[in-house]
């Protein structure tokens, strides 16, 4: 039996690791890279693609790739993917199907299971629909945990005599989690965590994107409906802006012209890292709260925390570093890479699981992100009135838990109560999240105030399971909430799954030529007109030899096509492809 794999499915990027010969390891994708661009694109042949190709695909044609889905993950939600649409779930089961055959190739072996990282703060539909995915793309997900104790996993792996309080901060693209724990002797307890899932990196992007518009007098939203190529370009050079930022202290973006083509003297706006940081003032201060949070519901002081980690690729921004040092005290831990850390912490979870003897003296207690609880009605001056919510568990109960909680009927003779279940500490559940419903039916009669019992249970992967019953009688009425991804049933999924696997996807061994022939086309449109022509020639003939498959010429075509790009002073690398 292989070992089950641990994978960071994110915004972004994601990456699968391992744990081999007891210590937890990298998984190389088709590129031999470890991070894959959770991007899925279409060829003109229609071949679908995944990761760096379907990146630089984006650029040269964003009407054919699909990225930045998990943001919509747990919803009914369609992207739209050159002429199909497809759900956040079904996208993400493309870059986990990607995922699963890297590490087949690279452990000689099928893999089956997999423990799969969520922000913290997802919630209920949100963690389903990310099990659904691995299904979707063959895996059983045995699974799911949060990305910061992930984190938190390999700190303790690597630290285990280690005594102290902890602070995890994960700002990725997408998403951003603050968790407060405590470790001891190898056990790592999470105290409290909180976060926001609609807050990262990509939003510091935008307010780049957006002020560069502007002093051009345009406004983003519209700008991204009339010129699109113009806009994914721009994105891209402000992406490149905003990293190198994390480096020097300013840096030029240039400015593609209304049909995204740079043109021979493209206009250079002029940024540092003053000005970023005043842009990005407002998403600074949507960090500061759930740090707060976190601290207040861990009990813990900022100077009580030992020790900061900071995880996710935006953690690199001086902005947030310089946020963090200031907040604690003092500067956070430098040398567990961010973007490596949650999917080597999913492969030591993975091994908990194995039961592994590399890990048998390891443990970890988590906590459920929010309060949830059903709604109620209150008697005001005689008068009920309804849309209260009453909270059956606490944000930040250790889990697994499970409580329950005494309700009455309203009228004499009730023979029915709906039970609404809801998410969030609003005292209206207009303002909560709803997940679901539960009837009772069929309740013994009874005067007005008879009991039903509701009993919550919250199980390790962040799934709840809601029961009701009245004591006198009756049966026991039970739904785990979140079975379904919201609004699809089991039907709708086999049709879902039988959809995906009509779509051919581009053989992974032909990948890196792929990425290549996308990444020239991409260069195309930046090169003067005067240039073009030779690297057009080169890559025509490149994309014939590919078509053809034969393995001699194809070396040479592409020893051809690299001369080219580097004659044109192009360097072809990883970092040059952002
Ligand atoms: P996710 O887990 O959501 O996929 P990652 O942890 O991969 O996210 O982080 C991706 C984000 O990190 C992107 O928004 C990217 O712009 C940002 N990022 C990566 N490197 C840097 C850098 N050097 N400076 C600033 N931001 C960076
Ligand atoms: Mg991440």
């Amino acid at each position: 039996m292989t070992a089950t794999i641990g994978i960071d499915l994110g915004t972004t990027h994601s990456l699968a690791a391992v744990l081999r010969d007891g210590v937890p390891e990298l998984i190389p994708n088709a590129h031999g890279e470890f991070l894959t661009p959770s991007v899925v694109g279409v060829l003109a042949s229609g071949e679908v693609v995944v990761g760096a190709a379907a990146r630089e695909l984006r650029v040269t044609h964003p009407e054919r790739c699909a990225s930045c889905f998990k943001r919509h993950m747990g919803s009914d939600h369609q992207v739209r993917l050159a002429d199909q649409r497809h759900t956040a779930h079904e996208l993400s089961s493309m870059v986990l199907r990607s995922l699963k055959q890297d590490a087949e190739r690279h452990l000689g072996a099928e893999v089956h299971d997999a423990v799969i990282t969520v922000p913290a703060y997802f919630n209920d539909h949100q963690r389903q629909a990310t099990k659904l995915a691995g299904e979707m793309a063959g895996l059983n997900v045995r699974r799911i945990i949060n990305e910061p104790s992930a984190a938190a996993l390999v700190y303790g792996f690597h630290d285990r005599d280690a005594e102290k309080h902890l602070c995890v901060i994960d700002l990725g693209g997408g998403t951003f989690d603050v968790t407060v724990m405590e470790v001891f002797e190898g056990t790592l307890e999470i105290r409290a965590t909180a976060g926001e899932s609609m807050l990262g990196g990509e939003d510091f992007t935008d307010r780049l994107v957006a002020a560069v518009l502007n002093r051009e007098g345009l406004q983003l939203e519209y700008a991204e409906l009339k010129q699109p190529l113009r806009v994914a370009r721009l994105r891209s050079e402000c992406e490149q802006a905003k990293r190198r930022l994390a480096r020097d202290e300013s840096t030029h973006v240039r400015l593609p012209g209304g049909d995204g083509a740079f043109g021979e003297k493209p206009k250079r706006v002029r940024i540092d890292r003053a000005t970023f940081s005043r842009l990005t003032t407002q998403l600074m201060e949507r960090i500061a709260a759930p740090i707060g949070r976190a601290l207040r519901d861990g009990e813990c002081a900022p100077e009580e925390i030992d020790d900061v980690i900071l995880v996710g690729g935006s953690t690199r921004m001086t902005v947030l570093r310089d946020f963090v040092t200031e907040y604690f005290g003092k500067p956070p831990i430098m040398q567990l890479n961010p973007d490596e850390v949650v999917a080597l912490g999913a492969a030591v979870q993975a091994a908990l699981l194995d039961e592994n003897a590399a890990v048998e003296d390891m443990m970890m207690t988590d906590v459920c992100p929010f309060t949830l609880g059903v709604e109620v009605a209150k008697e005001f001056g005689g008068q009920m009135a309804d849309g209260f919510f009453h909270p059956v568990l606490h944000r930040n109960s250790t889990i697994p838990t499970s409580r329950e909680e005494v309700f009455s009927t309203v009228r004499a003779n009730q023979q029915q109560v709906e039970v609404r279940v809801f998410q969030g500490d609003a005292r209206r559940v207009a303002d909560n999240v709803e997940l679901g419903r539960l009837t009772v039916a069929n309740l013994p009669p009874g005067p007005a105030g008879s009991e039903i019992r509701i009993r919550f249970t919250y199980d390790v992967n962040g799934i709840l399971e809601v029961e009701a019953y009245a004591p006198s009688g009756g049966r026991k009425f039970r739904t785990v909430l979140t079975n379904n991804v919201k609004g699809l049933s089991r039907d709708e999924i086999d049709q879902a799954v039988a959809r995906l696997q009509q779509l051919k996807f581009y053989p992974s061994e032909d990948l890196e030529a792929q990425r290549l022939a996308r990444f020239c086309e991409r260069m195309l449109g930046e090169l003067h007109p005067s240039q073009r022509e030779h690297l057009d020639r080169t890559l025509d003939m490149f994309e014939e030899v590919m078509a053809r498959g034969d393995r001699e010429t194809f070396n040479e075509a592409r020893t051809t096509l690299l001369m080219v790009l580097s004659s044109l002073g192009i360097e072809y690398d990883e970092s040059s492809s952002e």
